[in-house]
């Protein structure tokens, strides 16, 4: 019965699918941690560039996950942001999201070592508490326990509008078509590499988001939790 409280949610899903946005929308309204996967490989690819490390260096990119401090915590700045990311105290927020990490990241991510070196943080924050975890294998491979798991897919052009507006918000000018490149090209790294492919696990909640409003979405996944034990008795000692 210890433990009760805890529950952990895996939102996985390709580039732009909506993951991060939902999975925001979802904390907030189960007043829950958000730990976006995303952010420590695009945290890791920001380091690499910097120092000039190649993304195809396993050992050295693994030295990095050792020599730097990586830390994604609550929001401290209003602006627009559902999380901080530090690397060695420095606010890495936005510049993790520049289209350079983009075209690097799932060249880092697909290295054995550096899944390997980024797992254990991963684990730990997944099951400190009652958490949402947007990711690509945090259902198949990091959280495989997770109290529920849920799958957001888009078609390639309703992602890459959405990147681009994204861009756009941050004054990054690109087109749809290189958008729709770029993405292609992640996605095939992401579910072709041969650890932890990109994949919804057997038991995911598969979910369609074209078409359909954030708050729709939002609504079917925060319903869904309801049967998480957790939450069930959470609510029913609210309303008894
Ligand atoms: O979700 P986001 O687009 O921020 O993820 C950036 C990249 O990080 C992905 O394209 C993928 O290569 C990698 N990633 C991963 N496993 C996760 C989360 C992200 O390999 N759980």
């Amino acid at each position: 019965m210890e433990n009760r409280d805890r529950f952990v949610i895996a939102i996985d899903g390709p580039a732009a699918s909506g993951k991060s946005t939902v999975a925001a929308e979802v904390a907030d309204q189960l007043d829950a941690l958000l730990f976006d996967t995303g952010a420590i490989y695009r945290a890791l690819t920001l380091v690499a560039l910097g120092r000039g490390v190649s993304p195809d260096d396993e050992a050295q990119l693994a030295e990095l996950i050792d020599i730097v401090d990586i830390s994604v915590s609550s929001p401290s700045v209003a602006d627009r942001r559902t999380y901080d990311v530090y690397i060695d105290g420095e606010d890495v927020t936005w510049t993790i999201r520049d289209p350079a990490v983009d075209k690097a990241v799932s060249r880092i991510s697909a290295h054995e070592k550096v899944r390997q070196g980024l797992l254990e943080l991963q684990r730990k924050i997944g099951s400190s508490g009652q958490v949402i975890m947007p990711g690509r294998d945090v259902g198949t491979v990091v959280m495989p326990d997770a109290d529920l798991k849920i799958w957001l897919d888009a078609s390639i052009d309703e992602r890459a509008r959405r990147r681009q507006a994204e861009l756009a918000q941050r004054d990054i000018v690109i087109t749809l078509d290189e958008v729709r490149k770029e993405m292609r090209e992640r996605d095939n790294y992401d579910s072709g590499r041969a650890l932890a492919p990109m994949e919804p696990a057997e038991d995911a909640v598969v979910i369609d988001t074209d078409g359909r409003s954030i708050e729709d979405i939002v609504a079917q996944i925060v319903q869904l939790a309801t049967l998480i034990p957790a939450i069930a008795d959470e609510e029913g000692s609210t309303a008894s």
